[in-house]
């Protein structure tokens, strides 16, 4: 499946499931995620008392981020935000239901 693909199924998913607002980045920084999603907070269990946004990498099965990928994860993740990478919709609902349980 192509990585296009794979996104789509992502954001449809995150849509469908979470009422989550997902937003496709433009990668004009190179290596910026693929994706940022907002999910509001009347769709988490436990209330949450902020936000949650986390961004996505996308990869295809068995690809890895690239270098210049993996350094902007670590920026962004040294500003406290939170990056996965994923590479099916299973992996982002796992990740999300870990977090919201
Ligand atoms: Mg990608």
């Amino acid at each position: 499946m192509k990585e296009s693909q794979i996104q789509k199924t992502i954001i449809d998913g995150l849509q469908k499931r979470f009422g989550a607002w997902v937003h496709k980045l433009d990668g004009h920084i190179a290596g910026t995620p693929d994706l940022i999603a907002a999910i509001p907070t009347s769709f988490f269990v436990r209330k949450r008392r902020e936000p949650f946004v986390f961004f996505i990498e996308v990869k295809q099965p068995g690809k890895n981020p690239s270098d210049i990928q993996r350094v902007r994860i670590d920026e962004l993740e040294r500003h406290g935000f939170t990056v996965i990478v994923a590479d099916c919709w299973d992996d982002v609902l796992e990740f999300v239901d870990k977090v919201t349980r």
